[in-house]
């Protein structure tokens, strides 16, 4: 049986990291790194996932700004309170939670935050940083699925990777990061043929599907590493809602690594949020004004300092 990667090990050191990054900071004189955290309306699962955030925030001594608006809140009121936050001295991290009502066009919004404050690395700017190898801000699910990888793989250069999946969210950043670690990479999406296939070539697989058990064990080549992003609500045996991945867990066993859903990537996710904030924090104490990220002290990613996602 191949080995579970336990994601909220793997996040729980990197948020004591973070932590010990933020106290330095504190000793030294420098503000404490803030998150301002937006949710309009009232999804539940949403809900979950900000308090989720507070909390952790809380845990690495990141000062949280909770702003909870009503779902009837306009776009123009939403876009006010972005420019206060942009403009606020103690918030280096604005995060507004996704989905938002169907009367707020979301990507307005997202392009509003400024992309130095932008800690989910969602914004055109980091998005095209990123492509580029020029440092930025990191999203952070695909930021999380590297440091998974990195833990049971800690080169992959030269490694062909199969990412299910081309999200701007998730897709297409975590393939721009595994080709700046030297993978080959082919993304696959709902018009691919025969996926298994090709799966079965892969050393590295991640899938961000959002189908339940949609990677099945005849997919996987033995020795390969899983790395699953989906996470299903499904009923289980007991009518209780459950949560699943994009891979049938039970039949990748004779994989080299798997992710469980949960404790995979979800926790991942956070600590890269709060890792993502400290650093945006750690930027805006110097450097070149014009380029906020230019002497970040991490605009390695994960693998080789510098290396980024260089494709020229
Ligand atoms: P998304 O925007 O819905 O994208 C899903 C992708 O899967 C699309 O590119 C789609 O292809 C592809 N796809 C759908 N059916 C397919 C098929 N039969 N064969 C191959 N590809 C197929 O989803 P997302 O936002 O990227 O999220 C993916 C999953 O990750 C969801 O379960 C989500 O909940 C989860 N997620 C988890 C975290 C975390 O923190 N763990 C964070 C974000 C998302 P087309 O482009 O061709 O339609």
């Amino acid at each position: 049986m191949g080995e579970i990667i336990d994601g909220r090990a793997i996040a729980r050191e990197l948020e004591e990291q973070t932590k010990a990054e933020v106290d330095a900071m504190v000793a030294a004189g420098r503000p404490r790194p803030g998150l301002a955290v937006i949710l309009v309306g009232d999804d539940p699962a949403s809900d979950v996932y900000v308090s989720h955030k507070v909390k952790a925030s809380a845990r690495v001594g990141v000062r949280s700004f909770e702003n909870r608006l009503p779902a009837s809140t306009s776009q123009d009121e939403l876009l006010e309170l972005i420019d206060r936050l942009n403009a606020d001295r103690e918030v280096h991290g604005i995060l507004c939670q996704v989905p938002l009502p169907g009367h707020i066009d979301a990507r307005h919004v997202l392009e509003a935050i400024r992309p130095e404050k932008d800690v989910d690395g969602f914004h055109p700017m980091n998005a095209g940083r990123l492509m580029t190898g020029t440092g930025g801000i990191p999203a952070c699910t695909p930021l999380g699925v590297m440091k998974l990888l990195a833990s049971v793989v800690p080169d992959p250069s030269g490694l062909d990777a199969l990412v299910i999946g081309r999200s701007n969210i998730v897709g297409k950043p975590v393939a721009i990061m595994l080709l700046g670690a030297g993978c080959t990479v082919t993304i696959a999406h709902s018009r691919t043929r025969d996926l298994p296939a090709v799966a079965r070539r892969s050393d590295v697989i991640v899938a961000a599907v959002g189908i339940p058990r949609f990677v099945r064990g005849d997919w996987v080549k033995p020795g390969a590493v899983v790395i699953d992003v989906g996470i299903n609500r499904i009923a289980g045996e007991d009518g209780k809602a459950k949560l699943v991945g994009d891979v049938a867990f039970d039949e990748v066993q004779h994989a080299k690594a798997v992710t469980p859903v949960p404790g995979g990537v979800g926790p991942m996710t956070i600590a890269c949020l709060l890792h993502n904030t400290v650093q945006a924090a750690m930027a805006s104490g110097g450097g070149d004004p014009r380029d906020p990220f230019h002497d970040a002290p991490d605009s390695s990613l994960i693998y080789g300092a510098g290396e980024g996602a260089s494709v020229e």
